[in-house]
């Protein structure tokens, strides 16, 4: 493991270490960054914000912040939804998704839907719930026997449709909700699937009755060339999480919304069928500030216009990179791109990703592979030139280790 860069400050799409070098951060700080580092708009909101209000218990008491906040997506979410549930990252956004989900049936007393339905290869978090939604995986080997439940599956494709289908129809009646990154698996290795068959497949949650959960933690916000992936998708999901980009990736902040038909279900005067679950810092007031901050950025035309730019760029660069024998599965979704190298050792393969980040900071380029994927997924703020620097480094990186 080489040793951690120490990180000074950054500016737009740069990062500076101590030493003296500045890095292009291809991988917007681990998905989160959407309009640059140190964005003096966004900055000087939250300042004006901590002045104001910093942080104050989220029951019994609420602030204009987290309402203009919930009243500003609850319009531009994909789907019906009608309220905002805030914790305070990725993780809990998942976590609360699921309670929601299985409260939802435990308070209609239908307690057979307990079940989670989940693709193989997902990734929804780190926290208990969350693992055992995500991935059986070698990182979270030690807690497997503890997990709950779950029907694992593969994304649909033309050929295991039917397949798919059928288990669904099998066990409907025994699954509380389905959750799913829409299109692209993030932590699972940038996969992406296609939008046909998943159609055919929510086609077929929805109408077993089984709660639609989208994880749009990393997909929201433009990524996929759309604000939210859900939206190229047919069938909107009853609960969706967000997160990361949120923010602007400046403060950590959760959301996981609901349609009326889950809101419903709490709506009680029986005190055990209250939904409890809350953290210390949910809704922080300078987080949902920083969260509106970024969509006013989001909305202007400069950054729709950027978006649009990089979304060009890749598949242009994607074709380019057809030419490289060493690389395979080179795919794009509007902002992501990704391919898998491969080096001609096989004893090597499990340092490519080591590799690849210590070859591109030489060359002043911050990429971080997933094992031998390699992907860049940049902030919006990002000029032409500098994502032609980023292309060029990788294939420089290639030619050298290809
Ligand atoms: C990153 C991620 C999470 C977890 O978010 P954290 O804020 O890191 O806890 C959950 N789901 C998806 C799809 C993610 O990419």
């Amino acid at each position: 493991m080489a040793d951690p860069v120490p990180v000074t400050s950054g500016k737009g799409s740069y990062l500076f270490s101590e030493n003296g070098n500045a890095y292009l951060d291809a991988i917007s700080s681990w998905w989160v960054n959407l309009h640059g580092h140190g964005h003096p708009y966004i900055a000087e909101k939250i300042y004006q914000q901590a002045l104001t209000l910093e942080q104050v218990i989220f029951a019994g008491f609420t602030h204009e912040p987290a309402v203009r906040l919930a009243e500003r997506l609850l319009p531009v979410l994909p789907g019906n939804f009608s309220k905002i549930f805030y914790s305070d990252n990725g993780s809990t956004s998942t976590e609360v998704a699921l309670k929601m989900a299985i409260q939802f049936w435990w308070n209609q007393g239908a307690t057979k839907r307990k079940k989670i339905l989940a693709f193989k290869n997902s990734y929804h978090g780190d926290t208990f719930g969350a693992m055992s939604v995500s991935d059986r995986s070698v990182f979270t080997l030690a807690f497997h026997d503890l997990f709950f439940e779950v029907i694992f599956i593969d994304t649909p494709g033309h050929s295991n449709i039917s397949a798919l289908k059928k288990l669904i129809e099998d066990q409907a009646e025994t699954i509380a909700a389905f959750i799913y990154e829409p299109l692209v698996q993030g932590a699972g290795g940038i996969k992406i699937y296609d939008a046909a068959p998943m159609n055919e497949l929510l086609d077929i949650v929805h109408h077993s009755g089984i709660l639609c959960i989208a994880d749009e933690v990393m997909t929201g916000f433009g990524r996929t060339g759309t604000l939210f992936a859900s939206e190229q998708l047919q069938v909107q999901p009853d609960i969706i999480c967000l997160s990361k980009g949120l923010t602007g990736g400046t403060m950590a902040l959760g959301i996981t919304a609901c349609t009326e038909q889950v809101y419903q279900a709490y709506v009680t005067d029986d005190k055990l069928k209250t939904f409890f679950h809350g953290h210390s810092f949910t809704a922080n007031p300078l987080a949902c500030t920083a969260a509106l901050a970024s969509l006013d950025l989001l909305e202007k035309d400069d950054c729709t216009a950027a978006q649009k730019m990089i979304c060009k760029m890749n598949l242009s660069f994607a074709e380019k990179l057809q030419q490289y024998r060493s690389i395979k599965e080179i795919r794009v979704s509007g902002t992501i791109l990704a391919f898998e190298i491969s080096r001609g050792k096989d004893e090597y393969l499990n340092q490519v990703s080591a590799t690849v980040t210590s070859l591109a900071l030489q060359q002043g380029v911050y990429l971080r592979p997933l094992g031998n994927t390699v992907y860049i997924m940049p902030p919006y703020c990002i000029a032409k030139n500098e994502l032609e620097k980023i292309y060029a480094v990788i294939e420089k990186i290639i030619d050298e280790i290809g």
